[in-house]
């Protein structure tokens, strides 16, 4: 345990950082890592030689015996292999060595990762990268070396490697805007991210006896327990004491990592919490968020826990989400997202602002694409969370600024507001410039946006890469239209084309509440697309404007990207191909245990009643057993067509339309077998089913 007054020397304890990078590293070489950090340079072999050995000495005095690369690939986990330091000396004996070299590339056997068709299976040969803007650090015993992936050939086969190449694409074309504005100090911009992490807990021993969540992370079945989430009880609630003391052993072992978790509290569904962290650079954000989950699925299981992290666990309770804050900064230290005293006046950050609003508005299909996923897709258009549909909040203040822009007049800010509260020992303060939106997929939240449309399970990598790339083509074509402007008036040239760009995206801009049925109405007739499934919207991730954006800023090749649209669909379809079969040996085998067992107690109930009595006395177990035969006979039939679709659905050779038929027939079969499962389930007692009921999984935690 961490104690308060130690926690500043704790905090990145297990880390290899910049700290230590200074007191170890001769002063040179410090200064060529440095060097590659900041511009990405290429790194020399003796630099690196010189890296491995400090780091392997400092590794070692942690207590860590092995190295690994770890890396990203597409099957949304992390992978790692584990070397050890060891090299025999001839003599019986060993040493510890690290070289350059095994700092710097990796060979791992890539053969079984997903790479959609980009090598033929018995190219195993697959290469790992140092990625040195991203700190090593030591976990269970090991140096953990955060590392690219990519195919022989040099394709990515991860996530880390588009996501860092789009943030140098919003970089460049940042930078070149910026100097044009005037701003010629600015030689870098980065993006940052805050991803707040939503989660459930429930008790490991419940976990363990439902195959649904094992196998497929949410319930397939279960009736809701009588409470849900409607009494609004949980939300900021006090903090159980168990579920307390697991945030806390959670936060020190973030903390010795160098993840700086922040804040964590309760979220609106019962067993629901979150913990968001401070925001850090995009690439460290991304894998210290990897990073997150892992440890929170390990503590958990310390504390007979099991950590939840589907986007969708339970039925009619809400699911978890991953809200991805995100702003660009440059190093001169200017969030361009922030609008200052006086946002109407103030040039980079409207034009940013704009280049934002074009880029989700033109691209919406693609962002859209970038949070679908089997488990989120579940989760996008409940009344929970945003809609499918992408729409941006700008909140009051921004929408008087863009009132200005349309109509050519400067907006002049009317200062903050005082709040106050009528009684005089309270304190006073000004109020945000804004209030906030809950439903709004895509809302500034004073000097960033919250995308709040990425689920809890998967990386947030690809919700960046495409934010990233679309706003770099924004700010590029901006870039394109003032360059070639010589008079005098820059700032009048530039307000003249934002308001051009505003009134071609305005559509996208929505400040009411996004769960209405008339929002999805008014979206259709603005023209916005909903695309409510994965299989909807992935031909627009090989479409020609796709395929333009991302091979001009050469973010992926057109091999690259069609490699991740066949990934994509094959991790759908077998997702819930994997959850059909799951739900077909649930209720076959558990849930009929159950039943069967229920029936026969009440029968022989009934019968020796009616034999003692007469046949009034059992009108109560003669009705149950009747509703439990009604409900088994319709899911039996039910079940019937899940079998024959899902074996249909097997024999499909067509990526895009198995998935499709996935989605529309597969899944709407096992919605059909969970009614009446739900149905039977219902009445049957607690003691008779082998595994845990919603109500017992939402509501025992102490
Ligand atoms: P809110 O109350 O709007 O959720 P917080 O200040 O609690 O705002 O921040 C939420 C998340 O946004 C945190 O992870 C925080 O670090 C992150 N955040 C704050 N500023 C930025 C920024 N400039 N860029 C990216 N993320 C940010
Ligand atoms: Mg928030």
């Amino acid at each position: 345990m961490i104690e308060a007054s130690k926690l500043t020397e704790e905090f990145g304890s297990l880390v290899f950082n910049d700290k230590i990078m200074r007191e170890r590293l001769p002063k040179d070489i410090y200064k060529a890592v440095h060097k590659t950090i900041e511009k990405g340079t290429h790194l020399e072999l003796e630099v690196a030689n010189c890296v491995a050995a400090t780091m392997k000495e400092w590794a070692v005095e942690n207590g860590a015996t092995h190295f690994t690369h770890w890396f990203q690939p597409m099957t949304g986990l992390t992978a790692e292999k584990h070397d050890s330091f060891i090299s025999p000396t001839g003599d019986g004996k060993v040493i510890m060595e690290f070289s350059g070299k095994e700092l710097v590339k990796g060979e791992p056997d890539a053969s079984s990762f997903p790479s959609g068709g980009l090598r033929a299976t018995f190219e195993a040969r697959g290469y790992t990268a140092w990625d040195p803007s991203s700190p090593a650090f030591i976990k269970d015993g090991s140096l953990y070396i955060p590392t690219a992936f990519c195919s022989y050939g040099g394709e990515a086969l991860d996530k880390k490697t588009p996501l860092l190449r789009s943030m140098e694409a919003l970089s460049n074309e940042a930078v070149k805007l910026m100097h044009l504005l005037g701003y010629e100090d600015v030689n870098r911009v980065n993006t940052t991210i805050g991803s707040e992490q939503e989660y459930f807990l429930i008790d490991k021993d419940f976990y363990k006896k439902r195959k649904d969540l094992l196998f497929t992370g949410r319930t397939l079945i279960g009736a809701p327990a009588s409470k849900g989430q409607e009494m609004e009880d949980h939300y900021f609630g006090v903090i159980k004491p168990k579920v307390s003391a697991y945030m806390h052993d959670l936060d020190e072992e973030l903390w010795k990592l160098g993840i700086p978790a922040k804040t964590k509290h309760n979220e609106v569904a019962p067993s629901q919490h979150e913990l968001a962290p401070v925001f850090e650079t995009a690439n460290i954000a991304v894998d210290h968020n990897q990073l997150t989950m892992e440890v929170m699925k390990k503590v958990a299981d310390k504390h007979n826990f099991a950590c939840l992290l589907h986007e969708k666990p339970f039925e009619g309770i809400n699911g978890s989400g991953k809200h991805n804050n995100w702003s660009i900064c440059t190093d001169t230290g200017i969030n361009l997202l922030d609008p200052g005293k006086n946002p109407g006046e103030n040039l980079p950050f409207l034009v940013f602002l704009m280049a934002v609003i074009a880029a989700v508005d033109e691209y919406a299909p693609i962002l859209r694409l970038s949070v679908a996923s089997a488990g989120n897709d579940h989760r996008l258009g409940g009344n929970e969370a945003p809609p499918a549909i992408i729409s941006i909040f700008v909140g009051d203040e921004l929408a008087e600024v863009l009132k200005g822009v349309e109509a050519g007049s400067a907006y002049k800010s009317t200062g903050k507001v005082q709040m106050t509260m009528g009684a005089t020992v309270l304190p006073h303060f000004t109020k945000d410039n804004t209030d906030r939106n809950r439903t709004s997929p895509f809302a500034f939240t004073g000097n960033k946006f919250e995308f709040r449309m990425p689920g809890s399970a998967v990386s947030v990598a690809n919700a960046n890469i495409v934010l990233n790339t679309a706003v770099a083509e924004e700010v590029a074509r901006i870039y394109d239209k003032l360059s070639s402007y010589k008079g005098k008036d820059l700032k009048g040239e530039v307000m003249k084309l934002l308001k051009k760009i505003l009134a071609d995206h305005k559509r996208v801009l929505f400040n009411g509440n996004g769960y209405t049925d008339e929002w999805v109405e008014e979206a259709a007739k603005r023209g916005l697309p909903n695309l409510k499934s994965l299989p909807d919207a992935m031909p627009y991730w090989i479409s020609k404007e796709s395929i333009d954006l991302f091979t001009k800023h050469q973010i992926f090749t057109k091999e690259e990207i069609h490699s991740r649209y066949e990934i994509l669909l094959e991790n759908y379809s077998k997702s819930i191909h994997i959850e059909a079969l799951t739900l077909q040996e649930m209720i076959r085998k558990d849930l009929t245990e159950g039943l069967v067992a229920y029936q026969k107690d009440l029968s022989r109930e009934a019968s020796q009643k009616m034999t003692l009595l007469d046949k009034n006395s059992c009108k109560l177990e003669i009705g149950i057993l009747k509703s439990l035969d009604k409900s088994s006979e319709a899911m039996d039939k039910a079940l019937d067509k899940l079998d024959k679709d899902t074996k249909k659905a097997e024999k499909m050779t067509e990526a895009l339309k198995t998935a499709a038929f996935y989605q529309k027939t597969v899944l709407s079969d096992m919605d059909e077998v969970r009614k009446y499962a739900d149905e039977a389930e219902a009445l049957i007692p607690e003691k008779y089913l082998s595994y845990p009921t919603y109500g017992e999984m939402l509501f025992s935690l102490r």
